[in-house]
């Protein structure tokens, strides 16, 4: 079992990570960066994007493992105290895997055409101006849009930006896309649909922001300012993350953890 290691630079993170390399070194286990079979991330669900994004040219090789050391870890199942039994695992047993669907995006613009791939969410969204994008679904016009921007989220980010933003939490099992509105503009002139909407695998969503200049994008944690955009295409992703699983870990469960309440009920 080889493995590489991603971390967030706090105190905490970081005391983990030196106990981490101790067990796994007791144990065997090879810290390999080039060709390494789990990406371990500690930290946050920030963390795990970057891990994510760091690893995306070889997603059909790798599976992923959250350690999560004191933020809300969304995506991790291990806590900084199951670390010992988590490295006798990795030395004893393999790991089962389970698949999360990802989010593609190409934008073409002026001089650039651009491919990303989103675990969260991509976001289109304009701060000084309202933004005015032409929607097309399956490449019929859908509506005009108005307002602050769109946010179209995979199932495992529909629990992040998305549900700030009104939209469903979706099982990752539902291989969809779910597009969010940010503060549209819906009056007696202007009309969005004004709901969240749910695109299964294989339809896709292009936009057509109308305004001139530089448009402001986000993949997950990163951010750009695009110049002239022309187009924006959005879809499930033919790729898939795979995350590593010695033992269960519900997705209702994960929201009621994260959400709710993390303490048995009675
Ligand atoms: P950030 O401040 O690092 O993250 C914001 C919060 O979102 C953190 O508590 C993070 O958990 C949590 N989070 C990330 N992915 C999640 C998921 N799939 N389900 C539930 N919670 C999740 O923000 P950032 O670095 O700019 O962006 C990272 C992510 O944060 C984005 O992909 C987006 O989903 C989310 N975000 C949310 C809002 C909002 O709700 N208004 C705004 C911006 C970004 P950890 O504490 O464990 O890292």
């Amino acid at each position: 079992m080889k493995y590489t290691l991603i971390h967030r630079d706090d105190d905490v993170s970081v005391q983990i990570t030196k106990q981490f390399y101790q067990l796994t070194q007791q144990h065997g286990l090879i810290k390999d960066e080039a060709s390494p079979d789990l990406v371990i991330s500690i930290g946050g669900d920030g963390t795990l994007l970057e891990a994510f994004h760091a690893n995306q040219h070889r997603l059909d090789q790798v599976a992923f493992l959250g350690i999560h050391t004191g933020h809300l870890g969304f995506y991790a199942d291990w806590h900084p105290n199951e670390l010992e039994e988590l490295v006798h695992l990795m030395s004893t047993e393999p790991f089962k895997t389970t698949e999360y669907p990802l989010l593609e995006i190409k934008i073409t613009a002026d001089s650039e055409n651009l491919a990303f791939l989103a675990l969260n969410e991509f976001t289109v969204k304009n701060i000084e101006k309202t933004l005015v994008m032409k929607v097309k679904i399956n490449n019929d016009d859908f509506e005009m849009f108005r307002g602050d921007g769109l946010c179209i989220s995979t199932p495992s980010g529909s629990t992040g930006y998305n549900k700030s933003l009104g939209g469903a939490v979706i099982h990752p099992k539902l291989e969809s896309i779910q597009i969010s509105e940010m503060a549209s503009i819906n009056n007696r002139v202007y009309r969005t649909v004004g709901a969240p909407l749910l695109l299964p695998k294989h339809h896709h969503i292009d936009l057509f922001p109308q305004n001139k200049g530089e448009v402001g994008v986000t993949i997950d944690h990163l951010h750009r300012q695009i110049n002239n955009i022309q187009s924006i295409q959005c879809k499930v992703a033919e790729d898939k993350i795979r995350f590593a699983r010695y033992r269960p870990f519900p997705f209702w469960k994960r929201v009621r953890d994260s959400f709710i309440d993390n303490q048995h009920l009675d």
